[in-house]
């Protein structure tokens, strides 16, 4: 089979940077342009520069047209904007879309789902086996613990993170609330200060710590009376997503138009 042609969103950024080294050693695909916006410094640069490694050849671009004229599939890890105009792009050129972006409103998220009845588009807000994995058990834990178990979900990232809680923590209360057979949005508190008053029964609550170069912990702790459980899981390294964006990439090869999950990718719904 041919290698997959890929475009990577956000070439300068940590994930884009993340990616382009770990390309060239992943069988089955292929970097065939790096974008960035149209002021970025980077422009014109190898985009195999972020890891002093010798250059791929491929220089990065603001041309989104040219990018997707030579692709299967793109992987994204920019802004919300960006990932949103990208999944218009997509969806016309048919091309897969891969987006791990963070922080999209319920606005993006369907300017997204409606780009996905054009091609094939898998999002998530963590593309790593551990936490899709962690998910699966905090649904389940949330159904068989019931809203008696407060649920509580502490993230903490590196200081340059922007939005809050994360795409994970957003991820793991969803799991919660699926487990339960209720709403998040009906049932959640981000952040507590003040006379906030007693907890409400059936809370999922939030909390976000931000500092160092963390790259991301996230706890789910459910609290009975007398008793507490916690589970966890705490990302090392960038890779972890990076290879599951690759994954998620090859997977979407002869796949219909949809959106999807990194729990379709691996394996892991229903
Ligand atoms: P970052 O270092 O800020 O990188 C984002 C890059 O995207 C920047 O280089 C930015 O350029 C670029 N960009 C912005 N608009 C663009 C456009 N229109 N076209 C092309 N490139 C554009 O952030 P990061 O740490 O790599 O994270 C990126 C996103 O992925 C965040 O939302 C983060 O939360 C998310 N994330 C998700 C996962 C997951 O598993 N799902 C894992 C890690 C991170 P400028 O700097 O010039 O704006």
């Amino acid at each position: 089979m041919n290698e997959l042609r890929l475009v990577v969103v956000g070439a300068s950024g940590r994930m884009g940077r993340m990616l382009t080294q770990i390309i060239p050693d992943t069988l089955g695909v292929r970097l065939t342009a790096a974008l960035e916006q149209p002021d970025s410094p980077t422009l014109g640069v190898d985009s195999g520069f972020g890891h002093g490694t010798t250059p791929n050849g491929v220089p990065i671009t603001s041309d989104v047209a040219a990018a997707l004229a030579d692709a299967d599939a793109i992987v994204d890890f920019s802004s919300p904007v960006a990932s949103v105009e990208m999944a218009k792009a997509a969806a016309r050129a048919k091309i897969a879309h891969v987006i791990g972006t963070t922080g999209l409103s319920q606005a993006d998220l369907d300017a997204i789902a409606e780009a996905a009845r054009e091609t094939v588009v898998v999002r998530s807000g963590n593309m790593s086996l551990g936490v899709n994995l962690l998910a699966v058990l905090v649904e389940r834990a949330a159904r068989a613990l019931g809203p008696a178990w407060d649920a509580e979900i502490v993230e903490m990232h590196h200081r340059l993170k922007v939005d809050a809680p994360s795409g994970t923590a957003l991820l793991l209360g969803e799991a919660a609330a699926h487990g339960r057979g209720v709403a998040l949005a009906e049932n959640s508190a981000r952040g507590r200060a003040g006379l906030t008053g007693p907890r409400r029964l059936g809370e999922i609550g939030f909390a976000s710590l931000r500092g160092g170069t963390v790259i991301g912990d996230h706890t789910v702790v459910f609290a009975g009376a007398g008793e507490r459980i916690e589970l966890s899981h705490r990302a090392e390294d960038r890779g972890v997503f990076a290879r599951g964006a690759l994954a998620a990439a090859l997977w979407t090869r002869g796949k219909a138009p949809g959106l999807y999950s990194m729990a379709d990718v691996l394996g892991l719904s229903g």
